[in-house]
């Protein structure tokens, strides 16, 4: 077992999602409940090397619930990638006096972490990232948030597509998952869903799925669009002009990493704010906090980035079925 805790250090990293706020709130009532000191740690790793620390009483996460964003902001951070960086870093907690550090972030993030780990600081993440790609757990903090954002958006312009009768592409976050395009395509009753992980890139099928689409007397044709797959309004000209059906694209963007975040992202937060404290408490080391079978679990770091994950068949096979006909 490690030595007693002290001082827990809480931080965000990488993209920001709605719900980090929720997660930062519970990570420090819950730390100062049990009686440790809490520190902020800004602008993730880059924050940590600059030493922008600050104490963090119960007050200072007042009001901050239902905020979107992170008020410990956020930031990237290329001096970390480095040994020396991470070393640093990991001196900075030291001299500080912060014996353990919840990380709260993506994939990315948590390398962050294991790197710190590596040069002595205990550290737990927490999955903060909107695009549910972190691989060891089936939920993450900002998915549910960003999928309704989208959602909505998304029924927005099938109004007008219907009135106007035109095709739109509505492109969504995802760089490399689509977990985002396929839950909206879905619950949207999209057309197409073009998935990163799955699009072969065969345009002539769109093409075809449009002109049948028309020919069976729909109004709109929507096809939901993953980041990952881009080219959105390249792609919106050239299935205009193969159809001759007005195409538009429209990318939402970042209006998908902000609003206020949705009950169940308040909710998942706030247990896994706890949890990670509970873990540290509990004298463990390296943990990732996870939703798994909707129970609150912890991972190894390591092995939890080594898990492999996909989008499940079961989701791929409903959504082949719905953009069947
Ligand atoms: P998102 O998925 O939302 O983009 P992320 O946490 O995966 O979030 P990254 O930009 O990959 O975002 O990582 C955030 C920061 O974590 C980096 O800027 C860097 O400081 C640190 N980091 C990432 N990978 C490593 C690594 N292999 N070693 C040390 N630090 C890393």
């Amino acid at each position: 077992m490690a030595n007693p805790i002290k001082t827990i250090g809480v931080l965000t990293s990488g993209g920001d999602a709605p719900g980090m706020n929720a997660a930062i709130r519970a990570v420090v009532r819950s730390a100062l409940a049990y009686g440790y000191r809490v520190v902020g740690i800004k602008r993730g790793y880059a924050g940590l090397l600059k030493e922008e620390i600050v104490e963090m009483k119960s007050t200072s996460v007042s009001d901050i619930i239902q905020r979107g964003g992170t008020i410990l902001y956020t930031a990237r951070s290329m001096e970390f990638m480095t040994e020396e960086g991470q070393q640093e870093g990991a001196g900075i907690c030291k001299k500080h006096g912060i014996d353990a550090v919840v990380v709260i972030g993506g994939d990315g993030s948590f390398r962050g972490a294991m790197a710190l780990a590596k040069h002595g600081i205990n550290t737990v993440g927490i999955p903060g990232t909107i695009d549910l790609d972190i691989t060891c757990t089936d939920y993450t903090i900002g998915f549910d948030t960003a999928i309704n954002t989208a959602m909505e958006a998304i029924d927005k312009i099938r109004d007008t597509s219907s009135s106007h009768e035109r095709c739109s592409i509505v492109e969504v976050m995802g760089r490399s998952a689509g977990y985002i395009a396929i839950t909206c395509g879905i619950a949207t009753g999209a057309e197409n869903i073009l998935l990163p992980e799955v699009y072969d890139g065969d345009e002539q099928a769109l093409v075809n799925r449009v002109i049948a689409s028309r020919k069976a007397g729909k109004a709109h044709h929507l096809v939901i669009n993953a980041e990952g797959v881009g080219h959105s309004s390249s792609m919106a000209k050239r299935i205009e002009a193969a159809t001759g059906v007005e195409t538009r694209a429209t990318i939402l963007g970042y209006l998908q990493r902000g609003g206020s975040p949705t009950c169940r992202d308040r909710f998942m937060a706030t247990l896994m704010g706890v949890k990670a404290v509970d873990v540290l408490k509990a004298g463990k080391e390296n943990r990732v906090i996870a939703s798994k079978h909707d129970e609150i679990v912890d991972f190894d770091m390591a092995e939890a980035l080594a898990i492999q994950k996909s989008i499940p068949d079961e989701w791929q096979r409903t959504a082949e079925l719905m953009t069947r006909h």
